[in-house]
């Protein structure tokens, strides 16, 4: 795909996901480039009190791939207000608390989105080359 279609994958999926008033700047990379989120070629820097994200992805691969992975990219930045709640309440508690609760948030965040991703766009079992962790090594989701 190229950089223009990704882009029009990007507004596509925006609007579906209720983020329409986020900007969404997309930056596509080459495949060995890209930070990898979870076994994805692609990635979400959040910015959340701007509504702001930049996604880096790989375009170069198939067409269902790319769109999967700007849903799940997107999907970072949809639940961005919920994951900042919990980050709030969780910084309350007693070290380590904190980062348990972050860890098994990322967990369930990432189980989520792929429930969604896969319910959005039937047709593609998905999943197979993606790696669910516990949250270590984490690298999306900065804001
Ligand atoms: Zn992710």
């Amino acid at each position: 795909m190229d950089r223009q279609d990704c882009s029009a994958l990007v507004a596509k999926w925006k609007k579906r996901l209720g983020l329409r008033d986020w900007t969404v700047e997309l930056e596509a990379v080459e495949s060995q480039l890209v930070d990898r989120d979870n076994g994805y070629d692609g990635l979400c820097e959040l910015f959340g009190n701007q509504r702001r994200a930049r996604i880096s992805i790989a375009c170069e691969q198939s067409p269902a791939n790319v769109e999967r992975i700007i849903i799940h990219e997107l999907l970072h930045a949809r639940m961005y207000p919920l994951e900042q709640t919990v980050k709030a309440a969780a910084d309350q508690l007693s070290s380590p608390a904190p980062a348990i609760v972050q860890n098994r948030y990322d967990y369930e965040e990432h189980t989520l989105i792929e429930d969604i991703v896969f319910a959005l766009m039937p047709g593609t079992d998905g999943g197979d080359d993606l790696i669910i962790t516990d949250g270590e090594g984490e690298t999306d989701g900065g804001d």
